[in-house]
């Protein structure tokens, strides 16, 4: 059993500001068997609970942060909860205190960083297309940036456009009172079915609420099941974790 290294995880090349700090772990490590087989940190996969409460003791004794990371209780709903909240049912979280660490796992779903580019806030966001529908993004900016100040935004690892498949409903959701989300979606070999970019509708979200200093989007869960973990390829598996936190120095 061995667990990761932080050189084992991903450095988002990202720097909307200096007190913003930003991880990815990945499945790097030899902590959780099959078919959670690597680091798990998702407590609702089936995996055990002891055994994932160690892998976030890990995380959180790797990053040295103040405060414990705010781990969700995540619904696929539109809720974002600041980061001290009692209650963690909700699918993203946002803090404008020094080394608090946010925190959201996927394993498909599009986890999105949000910063302010003063360095005065950030948030963590869950965005599966339920999510991202509903309103996630949205919720998130606005946590951070209750009066429109500027935001910049990564995407990280995701399912891609070429291997999520989904049904007529998921088109309509998005696109009947929406039609600009239409670009995000190509239609499939199977009748009533389409390829969907979970980022691309997230650039588009984005756009639409006034953020377009966009980064990442670029890598794929289920191309590549060496660093992450795909929900829809491999079926009951682990859950990795994208991190954002500040630290500027002072409180
Ligand atoms: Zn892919």
């Amino acid at each position: 059993m061995s667990l990761p290294d932080k050189s084992q995880w991903l450095c988002p090349n990202w720097n909307p500001h200096p007190a913003v700090r930003v991880c990815v772990t990945t499945r790097a490590g030899d902590h959780s068997p099959k078919p959670w087989h690597g680091f798990n940190l998702g407590l609702n996969c089936g995996d055990q609970p002891a055994r994932v409460e160690q892998a976030r003791h890990h995380v959180e004794k790797i990053l040295q942060a103040d405060h414990p990371a705010a781990w969700l209780w995540q619904v696929h709903g539109k809720q974002v909860i600041r980061a001290d909240a009692q209650d963690n049912e909700a699918d993203g979280v946002w803090i404008d205190q020094q080394r608090w660490p946010c925190v959201v796992l996927t394993a498909d779903c599009l986890p999105v960083l949000l910063a302010r580019t003063d360095g005065k806030a950030v948030a963590a966001v869950h965005a599966g297309w339920r999510g991202l529908q509903a309103g996630i993004i949205a919720e998130g900016v606005a946590s951070i940036a209750p009066n429109g100040e500027p935001v910049s935004a990564w995407l990280g690892p995701a399912i891609c456009g070429q291997c999520y498949q989904v049904g007529d409903e998921v088109y309509r959701a998005f696109t009947e009172n929406r039609p600009a989300f239409k670009p995000a979606f190509q239609k499939d070999a199977t009748p009533n079915h389409w390829r969907f970019s979970v980022a691309h509708a997230a650039i588009i979200e984005l756009a639409q609420l006034g953020v377009d200093d966009v980064h990442g989007g670029d890598l794929c869960t289920a191309c590549d099941l060496s660093r992450f973990y795909s929900y829809r390829k491999e079926g009951e598996t682990g859950r990795f974790a994208s991190l954002i936190w500040l630290d500027g120095g002072g409180q």
